[in-house]
């Protein structure tokens, strides 16, 4: 399913809304139009939220989920001579492949999901993420 998490303009709460087609979005919470889709291909040139033209791609990958795995690694590792901390490792790498890539707005946080990220989006910058930092 394709959709959109960002925070509505009008009351601020954060919502979820799936993403159809070119048109309006609309927050569940006040019923206002909180976004709008122009085209599917153009998607990542322009937040449908706050059009914003930068976008940044995450794996949607719970990092806390992560370091707990490799927490539990280390735990083991008296039990195990070590061993555990390179298959928690691996545990761990197996599920971060897993789990698809989220294309996220710098200016309004806008999560979309379900999308292919276009190969030209690269990791958070913090540079650039500083920025925006202003309007958030
Ligand atoms: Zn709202
Ligand atoms: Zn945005």
């Amino acid at each position: 399913m394709k959709a959109v998490t960002a925070d509505c303009p009008h009351c601020k709460k954060p919502f979820m809304a799936p993403i159809e087609g070119p048109e309006p979005i609309y927050c569940p919470h006040c019923n206002q139009v909180a976004g709008h889709l122009s085209d599917f291909k153009t998607i990542f040139e322009r937040c449908a939220i706050c059009q914003c033209r930068q976008f940044y791609a995450q794996k949607d990958f719970n990092r806390g989920l992560g370091c707990l795995i490799i927490l539990i690694g280390i735990i083991l590792v008296p039990k195990t001579y070590g061993l555990s901390l390179p298959v928690f490792a691996l545990i761990d790498w197996l599920l971060y492949k897993k789990y698809p890539t989220m294309v996220i707005c710098y200016r309004c946080g806008a999560e979309y999901r379900g999308f292919s990220a276009p190969s030209h989006l690269k990791p958070f910058m913090h540079h650039i993420g500083l920025k925006y930092d202003r309007y958030r």
